[in-house]
C-alpha cells in the first residue's frame, strides 16, 4: 500500500506567490504518484490564514482546476504556527504522511521525494535542514546561532537550521494531537516527542515574490515564545540572580555599617545611583520574565480553540473522532 501524502502549506497574503508555486507543488505530487511512491489520493493542502488579499480566491480556483488541490480557510489570521497545526490536524484524519512547508518557494520541493524515501525506510519524522545560510544576512545568521546556543543552555532540544519543512507520519500527528496547548512551538515539541527521525539537507532559496511575514519584531517575539513555552529555566535564573544580588547587598550593608561606625562617611551619590539603577533594572527584567509566564498561563487557562475553520474546498469527508 502506497501512503497517502498531504503537503500542508500555510498561506498568508500570498497572492503574488501562489500562482507560481502551486504548480510546482502539484507537479511534484503527480510525479511521486506516477512513480508509485505515494497514493493517488494524495493532496496539496493550502491553509489560508485569514489573508486580506486574494489568496483564498486563488486557492478556491485551484481546487476547481485540479482535484489534487484542497484548502481550508481560517476565520481570521492566527499566525504561522497555528495555521500549520490547523492544516496538520485536518490532514491527519485523511492521510498517512504530511509534509509541511512554506508556500513561497523557499523550501526546495525536490527534497520532498527524499523525505518520502526516508519514510519508506521506517522514519516517522524527516527534518528538512538548510545546508547553508548564505541567503540570510550576516545579522540573521549570527542571531540564529546565538539563539540556538541559548536554547541549548535552556535544555531545549531543537534541530539547528531546521524551520517547519518536515515530514511527519500519522503516528507523530496522532501524538501531536495530544498536545492541546495554545502556545505552540512545533520546532521544540516535535524533536521532544522522540520518534525515529532522519534529516535531509537542502539549500534554502530566496522568497520568489512578496516579503517575509517575520520582520525583526515578530522574530524576537517568536524567539521569546519558543523559550518560555518550553522551559522554566529563565525563572530559575531570576532566582539565582536574586540570590546573588541579595548576597552583594548584604555585604554592602555590612560595609556601610562599618563605615558609619568608624565615621568614614562620604557623600557617595554616584555609587548610590549606580546601585539603585542596577537593582531596579534587574527587578524590572525579572518582572517582565515572570509576566511572560503569567501571560502564557492566562492564555492556556482560557482553553480557546487554536483555530476556527471558516470554509473548506475539496476536503474529503471523514467521520469526526
Ligand atoms: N504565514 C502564515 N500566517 C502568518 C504569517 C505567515 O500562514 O501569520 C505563512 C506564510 O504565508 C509562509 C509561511 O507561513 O508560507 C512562512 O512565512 P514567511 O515565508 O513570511 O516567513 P520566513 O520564511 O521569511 O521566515
Ligand atoms: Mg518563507
Amino acid at each position: 500500500m502506497t501512503p497517502v501524502l498531504y503537503f500542508v502549506i500555510p498561506c498568508y497574503n500570498e497572492e503574488q506567490v501562489l500562482p507560481e508555486t502551486s504548480g510546482l507543488f502539484l507537479e511534484k505530487l503527480n510525479s511521486m504518484i506516477d512513480a508509485g511512491k505515494i497514493s493517488p489520493e494524495s493532496r496539496v493542502m493550502f491553509v489560508n490564514d485569514g489573508s486580506k488579499d486574494n489568496t483564498w480566491n486563488i486557492i478556491s480556483s485551484l481546487t476547481e482546476e485540479d482535484p489534487h488541490y484542497c484548502g481550508i480557510s481560517l476565520s481570521h489570521n492566527r499566525g504561522h504556527q497555528n495555521a500549520l497545526i490547523a492544516g496538520l490536524m485536518e490532514a491527519r484524519k485523511r492521510c498517512d504522511i504530511t509534509i509541511s512547508m512554506d508556500c513561497d518557494g523557499q523550501d526546495d520541493i525536490a527534497c520532498a521525494e527524499q523525505m518520502v524515501d526516508e519514510y519508506a525506510k521506517g522514519m516517522d519524522i524527516v527534518y528538512g535542514v538548510r545546508n547553508d545560510r548564505t541567503s540570510d544576512s550576516a545579522f540573521k545568521r549570527t542571531t540564529a546561532e546565538w539563539y540556538y546556543a541559548i536554547l541549548r543552555a535552556m535544555g531545549i532540544e531543537i534541530i539547528p537550521n531546521h524551520a517547519d519543512y518536515r515530514l511527519m507520519s500519522s503516528r507523530v500527528l496522532d501524538a501531536l494531537a495530544g498536545y492541546s496547548e495554545v502556545n505552540l512551538f512545533l520546532r521544540g515539541i516535535i524533536p521532544h516527542m522522540g520518534f525515529k527521525s532522519s534529516v535531509v539537507y537542502y539549500a534554502r532559496a530566496e522568497r520568489i515574490a512578496g516579503s517575509t511575514h517575520y520582520p525583526l519584531g515578530k522574530m524576537i517575539s517568536f524567539a521569546i515564545d519558543g523559550i518560555t513555552s518550553f522551559s522554566v529555566k529563565p525563572l530559575r535564573i531570576i532566582t539565582v540572580l536574586g540570590a546573588i544580588v541579595a548576597l552583594l547587598s548584604f555585604i554592602g550593608i555590612i560595609y556601610a555599617l562599618i563605615s558609619a561606625a568608624i565615621g568614614n562617611i562620604v557623600e557617595g551619590w554616584t555609587s548610590m545611583t549606580c546601585i539603585i539603577c542596577f537593582v531596579s533594572g534587574i527587578q524590572m527584567i525579572s518582572l517582565g520574565v515572570i509576566g511572560e509566564y503569567i501571560g502564557k498561563i492566562y492564555l492556556e487557562t482560557k482553553r480557546r480553540p487554536r483555530y476556527i475553520i471558516d470554509e473548506s474546498k475539496n476536503l474529503k469527508e471523514v467521520s469526526e473522532d
